[in-house]
This record gives C-alpha cells, structure tokens and sequence, in this order.
C-alpha cells in the first residue's frame, strides 16, 4: 500500500494533520478491488504528542490550494492517538497472513514521521520495519512514466491514490520489460 501523510514540518518527527493509504498491486496487474483510507488529524494532538510545526511548513500551506487546506482544518477529524489506533485497525486485511509493503513518498519521510508517531504516542504500528518500501526511488527509477494526480494536490488520500496508481503502473511496465 502507498500511504502519504500532510504534516506540519519536514521533519522525522513532524505534527500529522491528515493520514492517506491506498492499496496497489506489485505483480504487474491492476487491483481489483482498491481500498483508500482517510482521515484528517486534530493539529493540536499531534503536536501535544510531540509533533513538531514549522513556521515554513506553515507558509507553505498558506500557499496551498483551499482545497488542500480544508481537507484537513475543515474535515471530521480525530486526535492523532485515535487516528493511528483507526489506521491499524484499516490495515488488518491487508496484512492477514501476507507481509503487505508499505510505500512512502522519500525514505525518510512518509513511513519515517508515521512510525515516530506511533511510538510517541504508544500505539503499535501495523507494518515491520523490514517492509518500509520508498515510492520517490521507483519513480526516479522509470521517469518516463508520468504521474497523474487524481483530486486534489496536498490532500493525503488523493496523493496516495495517485500514488498507488502511478507505482502499479511503474510495476506493469518493469514486468513487461
Ligand atoms: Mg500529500
């Protein structure tokens, strides 16, 4: 699965305002059957659990589309503890009985700030470390094949859809060569 978060710093340990994930297939085929998880963050939580914001993260957004803006200050959201107990909750299926890889955008980054999470606030995280997987590689790996963003650009679970469909269609083309 692809997950990407929207966050408060660049940092390891950056403030979560939004966690996305959606599954995609790594045999070369299209999933069938694709799940998205989404769910906006409660900013004050994440940085109460030692989150860290950053005054040029926070320009930054200043800069973003409204659209990516309110997916996150506007949403129902949860407080980060609540967020992260929803997310493993989400990944069960995913792992039963397999080893799921989960992919993040940069090899420190996505998989980096959400596993720091996880053990500030003292919830189990739900993939191995062994199976942290880095998106921003295999994209560079084949930069013919664009990426195409579906909805919105900054909203966690569009970037991981794009993403999941970006990274199967990167997989088809590898099985094909
Ligand atoms: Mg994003």
């Amino acid at each position: 699965m692809d997950i990407d978060l929207e966050t408060l710093s660049s940092a390891p340990d950056a403030a979560i305002v939004a966690i996305g994930a959606c599954t995609f297939a790594t045999d070369g085929s299209t999933l069938a059957a694709r799940r998205v998880f989404r769910q906006a963050v409660h900013p004050d939580t994440s940085q109460k659990a030692g989150g860290r914001i950053d005054a040029l993260t926070v320009v930054w957004w200043m800069g973003q589309s409204t659209e990516a803006r309110q997916a996150w200050t506007l949403a129902p959201a949860r407080s980060i503890q609540s967020a992260l107990q929803q997310f493993a909750l989400w990944c069960l299926p995913e792992f039963d009985g397999e080893r799921v890889r989960v992919w993040g955008n940069g090899a420190g980054f996505d998989n980096v700030i959400l596993r720091g999470a996880y053990d500030r606030c003292e919830v189990s995280p739900p993939w191995r470390h062994q199976d942290d997987r880095c998106y921003r590689t295999l994209k560079n790996l084949r930069p013919d094949i664009a990426y195409e963003q579906t909805g919105t650009a900054h909203e966690a679970a569009d970037d991981a859809v794009s993403q999941a469909l970006h990274a199967e269609r990167i997989f088809a083309a590898m099985k094909g060569a």
